[in-house]
């Protein structure tokens, strides 16, 4: 029997505004649980100015997050030191304490992999990839991408200015390219890294004259998103980002204790399919 939080207890929280929708602390508590790790997970809406403090102090006190929107460029400057993944995207969303310091990574990045993982092929080598979005999840959807060895990334964004942003923070590798429209085309995967699907009148991110041979959709509902569905219905292998969160959830837990997290505990709590 669990004998519930005690003195020794370790906080782990999510950070971000808004957080009340958020699946983390479902299948984070679910690992600690099964990990038999005294700990617990909660999520703490906070505003921009009071995210370093409350960062700083949870980690100093032995416990540990993640960050979210609007959080994960002002995180990435609270923190001591940072891992690879968060200073190539320019977002943190994982943060703990070791050696004497606050460190902050980007579990995205991994997030997104272990998504690509789940879909035919498993990785992104040699594919020709259409992006949607420009913001934090397209960073690191660019680059897991880059690091899977993506032919061609071809990023596209309502503002193409944010577009050229996200060029720039990867050094503009030749491998990736933006465009203002997306061009009617055939690519080999499609991901979706705007927000559009969140909200049940939302457009499609992508029009019929693209196709492709595959589909990620980062945006999560509790029934798969329109684009998901759509894509299904066509005979396109197609997942949303359910996967991703999970996958980004087992990686902060690998960098904040050290050991592989349960993953079929924390699959079953998100009620996602192995
Ligand atoms: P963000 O930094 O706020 O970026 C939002 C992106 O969506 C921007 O590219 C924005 O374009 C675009 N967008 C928003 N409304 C649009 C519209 N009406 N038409 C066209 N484009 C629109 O947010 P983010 O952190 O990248 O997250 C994006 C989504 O990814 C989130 O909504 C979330 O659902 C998902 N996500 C999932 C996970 C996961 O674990 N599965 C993790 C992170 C994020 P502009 O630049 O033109 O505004």
């Amino acid at each position: 029997m669990n004998p519930g939080p005690t003195a020794r207890t370790r906080l782990f929280a999510l950070l971000g505004d808004p957080v009340g929708h958020s699946l983390s602390p479902v299948f984070q508590n679910a690992a600690l649980r099964a990990a038999g790790i005294n700990a617990v997970y909660v999520a703490l809406r906070c505003s921009t100015d009071a995210l370093p403090c409350l960062l700083r102090g949870i980690a100093e006190a032995g416990g540990g997050g993640n960050v979210t929107v609007p959080h994960k460029e002002v995180a990435l400057r609270a923190v001591d030191r940072l891992g690879d993944a968060a200073r190539r995207t320019g977002a943190c969303n994982a943060f703990g304490f070791s050696d004497g310091a606050v460190w902050g990574d980007n579990t995205d990045v991994e997030g997104v992999r272990g998504a690509l993982r789940a879909l035919p092929g498993s990785s992104a080598a040699g594919m020709r990839v259409l992006v949607v979005g420009a913001g934090g999840a397209a960073r690191a959807a660019v680059c897991a991408l880059l690091d899977d060895g993506a032919a061609e990334i071809m990023v596209v964004n309502r503002s193409a200015d944010r577009a050229r942003r996200l060029a720039a923070q990867f050094d503009h590798p030749p491998s990736l390219k933006i465009a203002e429209r997306v061009p009617a085309d055939t690519y080999d995967l499609a991901v979706n890294a705007t927000s559009l699907g969140l909200r049940a009148g939302d457009p499609l991110p992508l029009g019929p004259d693209v196709r492709a041979g595959a589909a990620l959709d980062l945006v999560y509902t509790p029934e798969e998103t329109r684009w998901v569905r759509g894509m299904r219905a066509d005979g396109v292998p197609a997942a949303d980002g359910h996967e991703m969160l999970l996958q980004q959830g087992a990686a902060a837990f690998r960098l904040w204790f050290q050991r592989e997290p349960p993953l079929d505990v924390m699959r079953r709590a998100l009620g996602v399919g192995a």
